[in-house]
């Protein structure tokens, strides 16, 4: 039986470790932590279909401004430590060109427009659908040029790709949501998204399903990885495990798993923050606040507001500025409550300067599998790029192109 050691329990690594049982690999996946527990926890929740384009970096000089300025919630950087940051930003700003943004975004579609039915087949599966809402999400306007621009970019998606959408009026969105003291402009519902109410929950769920199929769930450190005759080894908890292949699945902390093999791979990293908030009124689905650069979702434990990026690295100290704003402006437009935690939470968007997850063979080390790098919509991709990476890993030919993703591309 073929052997593999899956590093990282986050929605890529779950996934992964279930497509190569389903292909009868013997698999051990390795965390420091339960499933779920990072990342793939602290997430604005969203199965987003609608998100047929990758985010790119903006490029217009009101916006470039805006954030040079801090004079928007959606991005925050930090002057003291942006040169951390500078070498993958400068790729994310040639890869967000008009023309390399289409291409890259045709390579997305193909992935993101296939991640919901791979998500069916394992919630199904795991018995987890009580915690999806498949009713999509909806985002408040108030600035009448924003909200113009959203909808034209809608319909050119409805266009392209049949998403639908619908356009809320102020009193139509405050009828969908009676929760809301203000509905600024009115809104867009996005109508196929699905939503989550514990996503860390769902992995968990995922990584039972795993467990039941012959998986092994193993606590190790990935610093520990070693590669010795072709043989790969992590020290766990309970003793050494060998196998002959390798997949480094661990998110935001991927790139410096990597480094002690000598590669060097290029991050962009956009942290988020999130607080729940109990006791006020409540939401029906997840709304973004585009003026103000939020997203609030009802949770199982309250709301949760979740922030835009900050570039930070994964080991700075944080800095919830964005959340204080956010949660500010959300006060405007609904009775929060009390905050549920002493502490915000936050994590780390693991984004590719091309946008695209990093999903195939390192060039110089034998079955060693790359698998990270999902940015924005992670916990939506993660089954299917899961399948892809088995499929590869199994010899099968992957069913859809994957030559974009390959994993040596930033080398060189
Ligand atoms: C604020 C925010 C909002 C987001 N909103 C959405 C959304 O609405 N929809 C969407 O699709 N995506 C969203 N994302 C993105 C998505 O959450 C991520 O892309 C996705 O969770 C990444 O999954 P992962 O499995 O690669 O990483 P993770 O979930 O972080 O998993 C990596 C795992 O590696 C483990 N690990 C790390 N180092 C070690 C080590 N040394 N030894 C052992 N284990 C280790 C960690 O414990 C962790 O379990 C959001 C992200 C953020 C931060």
């Amino acid at each position: 039986m073929r052997s593999a050691i899956v590093l990282g329990s986050g929605m890529v690594g779950v996934a992964t470790a279930l497509h190569l049982r389903r292909r009868s690999w013997s698999v051990a996946l390795v965390d420091r932590k339960p499933p779920g527990q990072e990342t793939s926890y602290g997430n604005a929740v969203i199965i987003q279909s609608e998100a047929l384009r990758p985010y790119p970096m903006p490029r217009d000089w009101r916006s470039l401004q805006r954030i040079a300025t801090g004079r928007t919630n959606d991005v925050r950087y930090r002057m003291a430590t942006l040169h951390h940051h500078l070498g993958p930003l400068l790729s994310y700003w040639w890869h967000s060109a008009p023309g390399r943004h289409d291409r890259i975004s045709a390579a997305y579609a193909e992935i993101i427009s296939r991640a919901a039915r791979e998500h069916e087949d394992l919630i199904g599966e795991a018995g987890a659908g009580a915690l999806v809402r498949r009713e999509g999400f909806r985002v408040l306007y108030r600035e009448q040029s924003a909200f113009d621009a959203e909808v034209a970019a809608a319909e050119a998606l409805h266009a392209v790709h049949g998403v639908k959408f619908s356009v809320l009026t102020a009193h139509e969105l405050k009828q969908a949501e009676p929760g809301l003291i203000d509905a600024g402009l009115g809104g867009l519902h996005w109508l196929e998204p699905w939503t989550v109410s514990d996503p860390g929950g769902l992995v968990a769920a995922y990584a039972k399903l795993f467990e039941r199929s012959g998986g092994t769930i193993v606590h190790g450190d990935a610093a520990t990885l070693t590669e010795r005759n072709g043989v790969w080894s992590v020290t766990a908890r309970d003793g050494r495990i060998d196998a002959e292949a390798v997949v480094v699945a661990l998110g935001p902390w991927s790139p410096n798993a990597l480094r002690k093999f000598g590669y060097r791979i290029p991050m962009v990293r956009k942290r988020g923050y999130h607080r729940h908030y109990a006791g006020g009124s409540t939401l029906r689905l997840p709304l973004r606040d585009v003026a103000s650069g939020y997203v609030i979702a009802p949770m199982k434990n309250g709301l949760r507001i979740i922030t835009g990026a900050e570039l930070a690295m994964p080991d700075e100290k944080p800095t919830p500025v964005q959340l204080a704003r956010a949660e500010q402006a959300a006060r405007q437009i609904i009775d929060l409550g009390r905050p549920v935690e002493a502490e915000p939470w936050f994590g780390t968007r693991p984004c590719m300067p091309d946008m695209l997850p990093v999903l195939g063979p390192a060039s110089r080390h034998k079955r060693l599998w790359m698998h990270f790098g999902h940015g924005h919509q992670g916990f939506t991709l993660g089954p299917v790029t899961g399948r892809l990476l088995a499929e590869l890993m199994s010899g099968e030919t992957p069913s859809v192109d994957v030559s974009a993703y390959r994993a040596d591309r930033f080398e060189g």
